[in-house]
């Protein structure tokens, strides 16, 4: 079955996610493979659960494309970063079509938890990096297109323009 996403400019994308309490009750276990489901019918490299309209702060990650890898990070905290950065072009499943430039740092360290809460830190590199960190901003509510030639800008974000979220209503019915 087709699962949608949240799509700006809905006004969902901008809420800050909220911490995972553990153990993980049955509904977030579903919702992780659903998240793995709906990462990978749009072939995406990465999915926040805001994304599928849960305020939560969760991702999964496949950046091998091979669609038999699916990590998930849950309660994500980047501790460490390199000092070198890299500005790109970035797109985002929910913003079909547009794509900002943005500036990651090249290497990053992440603490986050894994399904059976167990803690995890560990490096990421290039493309992983870059994915773990638009992740990370979806969770504070930001968005790859709100970047203006590689840096965040507030103004950008508010300018958005936002529409209601109508994205639960349709999704619980
Ligand atoms: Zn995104």
């Amino acid at each position: 079955m087709y699962i949608e996403l949240v799509k700006y400019p809905d006004v969902f994308l901008r809420f800050v996610s909220k911490d995972v309490p553990f153990p993980l009750d049955d509904k977030t276990s579903r919702l992780i493979k659903w998240m793995e489901k709906a990462m990978y019918q749009h072939h995406g490299i990465g999915l926040a659960a805001i994304q599928v309209g849960y305020q939560l702060r969760m991702f999964v990650m496949d950046c091998t494309r091979s669609q038999e890898n699916p990590q998930v990070f849950i309660n994500p905290v980047i501790v460490k970063n390199s000092e070198e950065t890299l500005t790109d072009f970035e797109g985002c499943l929910s913003a079909p079509g547009k794509r900002g430039e943005v500036k990651r740092y090249l290497r990053i360290t992440l603490k986050y938890q894994d399904k059976e809460g167990e803690e995890h830190t560990k490096t990421f590199y290039n493309l992983e990096a870059r994915c773990i960190q638009h992740e990370m901003d979806h969770l504070e509510g930001k968005l790859c297109i709100d970047y203006e030639k590689g840096e965040y800008s507030r103004d950008k974000h508010k300018s958005q323009t936002m529409v209601e979220s109508d994205f639960r209503v349709k999704s619980d019915t």
